[in-house]
């Protein structure tokens, strides 16, 4: 066997993210052992799979286990399992390497601020890595089931690693950290029993360490120090809250702790166990595309893979755990899961408890509720779109921002603004804009505010989606207070209705004028009774795109056929009387166009012609003073 060493650089982001861990995290230094033991697990987990088509791999040793020693006098922790190993590509690709997209982003928006740079690094998941607070060597060595090379990787965590073709007795993982100076609490037996306790009790495979010395000086045998069983298959009774978060932080690769959970067992069509999670923060890839994390699936306690579609629908996209089905054949497939309808009756029950859980949350924990709705609120909103039957459950989650209420966080549910309609109200109302002052401040308000009619504000991209699926809730419409001929419905008396033809009957030949003054640029001019403050105000058809969607999708590079506005006039304004009575038909012109100019600001929208614009109105300002 060839004994060449090879020398190999880390990237340097490795470098970096080992620096930067090794200070961040060093206040909580014992969690290095959660994260190899962690890996070690997932190696049996997988070992466990791959045998499933392949049995020979466990060969004669088909037990598997992790196994912690000390050596005192070398000073040494070694954690080795007997599970999948790996190939020399693995640990290049594992261990050399972080594959991650968006290190870099992640990297340049640290703080230097340890406490809070410790929160995002373990959103980036600590793993491997970890053993460099304590260690400042680690050897790592290596053969992969099935395979007759090992390979030993080994590295003082600085700029290099390497890499050399050595013997091993059996498959699996050997890792041995060289602890740093002061590091040696680690060796002590009863220290390391804790930690295991604390951190990693949960873990299904037995973790085994050295039982004491024997008195005849036999050497002592290992013996299994966690409960090694799956945490999911145990009674809910038995199942410490700190438990269930340790559990939680070896499946998601999370360092912190979940929000909630969800832990059943299923019985009827399907029989399964279901243990999920919400997160309390976002991973880093929520948007992302090539997202690796989801949730896992397991039969019979054989994990079987980690699923990012097929388990979870992509509004969900944030739940982690497992899923234990006693039914589905231990050989399912990415493809058999992909047109399984035993999947398919898995995954709906498994929505319908996430929906449960944060329906719970809604209603008994509402600071629990504002965290997930402020970290994963606009990815359950593509729900309503994308989840028909479950529409309602997901619409009576959702909160929004209101006109009525004064904070600027989305705190109003669909029902609240209900409870509160006024008398006569039969309506839902929402504006969409860009940002929440320009739709508290829109003219399109601006009755409703007469009324003390409450509108929802609706500012995030997703939104102009949930109002195409939801048109309506609770058996009341939505409607877009920018959209359509204002129609209050109820809420208009009499008086109102007939002021209002008075005031068109009035304007009729402004109405023509201003038509005529901006030609083909706007669709309609009508006089209307929805602006108090205002001379003007743009809307659009009741079918037709959002001015604000259109400028969304023009901002992303598509295509769309403009929707012409229609312009509503406010014939009680002063400036609008002035049109009405100006004599000199250039003026009134120009009159005109800075109405129509002024309304497309005031929605955000964006001038053709600002130059124009500005030159227009510099006109009639100097004539004002004169
Ligand atoms: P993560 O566990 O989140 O993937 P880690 O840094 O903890 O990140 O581990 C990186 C990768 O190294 C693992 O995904 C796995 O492929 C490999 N690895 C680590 N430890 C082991 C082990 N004991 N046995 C086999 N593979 C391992
Ligand atoms: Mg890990």
């Amino acid at each position: 066997m060839s004994t060449q060493k090879e020398t190999l650089g880390f990237q340097t982001e490795v470098k970096q993210l080992l620096h930067l861990m090794i200070h961040s995290l060093y206040s909580n230094k014992e969690i290095f052992l959660r994260e190899l033991v962690s890996n070690a697990s997932d190696a049996a987990d997988k070992l466990r799979f791959e045998a499933i088509a392949a049995p020979d791999l466990l060969g004669d040793d088909p037990e598997l286990r992790i196994r912690i020693s000390a050596d005192a006098e070398a000073r040494t922790l070694t954690i080795s399992d007997n599970g999948i190993g790996m190939s020399r590509e693995e640990v290049i690709e594992n261990i050399g390497t972080i594959a991650k997209s968006g290190t870099r982003a992640f990297l340049d928006s640290l703080s230097g601020d340890a406490r809070k740079d410790a929160n995002l690094i373990g959103q980036f998941g600590v793993g491997f890595y970890s053993g460099f607070i304590v260690a400042d060597k680690i050897t790592l060595t290596t053969r992969r089931a099935g395979a007759a090379e090992a390979v030993r990787w080994e590295s003082q965590g600085e700029g290099e690693y390497t890499l050399e073709a050595v013997d091993k007795a059996g498959r699996g993982t050997e890792i041995v950290l060289h602890l740093k100076e002061g590091e040696d609490e680690f060796l002590g037996d009863w220290r390391l029993r804790q930690i295991v306790h604390t951190y990693s009790d949960h873990i299904s495979v037995p973790i085994e360490m050295k039982a004491a010395a024997k008195e005849d000086g036999e050497e002592p045998a290992f013996e299994a120090v966690n409960q090694a069983s799956a945490l999911w298959t145990r009674a809910k009774s038995d199942i410490s809250d700190e438990q269930y978060r340790e559990f939680y932080k070896h499946v998601a690769h999370d360092f912190s702790d979940p929000l909630a959970w969800t832990h059943a067992r299923v019985e009827g069509r399907q029989e399964y166990t279901e243990l999920l999670y919400l997160p309390s923060r976002a991973p880093f890839d929520l948007y992302e595309r090539e997202r690796k994390q989801g949730v896992k699936l397991y039969v019979r306690r054989v994990f079987i893979m980690e699923d990012t579609e097929k388990l979870m629908p992509h509004y969900l996209r944030f739940v982690r755990g497992v899923i234990d089905s006693s039914d589905l054949p231990l050989n399912v497939s990415r493809e058999i899961l992909q047109q399984s309808r035993d999947i398919d009756a898995i995954r709906a029950g498994c929505v319908k408890k996430v929906l449960a859980l944060l329906e719970d949350l809604a209603a008994n924990d509402a600071e629990k509720y504002t965290t997930f709705w402020n970290t994963f609120g606009q990815v359950l909103k593509e729900g309503v779109g994308e989840d028909f039957a479950n529409k309602d459950r997901i619409a009576a989650l959702l909160r929004f921002a209101s006109s009525t209420v004064e904070s600027d966080a989305a705190t109003v549910s669909l029902a609240d603004y209900v409870g509160r309609m006024k008398e006569g109200q039969e309506k839902i109302y929402y504006i969409t804009a860009e940002t929440l002052s320009a739709a508290r401040n829109s003219p399109h308000l601006e009755i409703f505010k007469k009324k003390g009619v409450e509108v929802l504000l609706l500012t995030d991209r997703v939104d102009e989606w949930v109002t195409a699926s939801l048109t309506e809730f609770d058996g009341k419409a939505l409607v877009s207070v920018a959209k359509g001929a204002l129609d209050l419905g109820s809420l208009e008396d009499d008086a109102d209705k007939k002021a209002q033809e008075a005031a068109e009957e009035a304007s009729r030949p402004l109405v023509k004028r201003i038509r005529d003054a901006l030609g083909d640029k706007v669709a309609e001019v009508r006089a209307t009774a929805r602006l108090t403050d205002s001379p003007a105000c743009l809307v659009v058809g009741e079918n037709d795109m959002s001015t604000h969607l259109e400028r969304m999708l023009k901002s992303v590079g598509q295509s769309v056929d403009a929707v012409k506005p229609t312009l509503e006039i406010n014939p009680g304004h002063l400036l609008v009387k002035r049109l009405a009575d100006e004599q000199d038909e250039n003026r009134a012109t120009a009159l005109a166009q800075v109405l129509f100019d002024q309304a497309l600001l005031a929605e955000g929208g964006k001038l053709d012609d600002p130059a124009t614009f500005v030159k227009r109105i510099n006109a009639l300002m100097l004539e004002l003073s004169v």
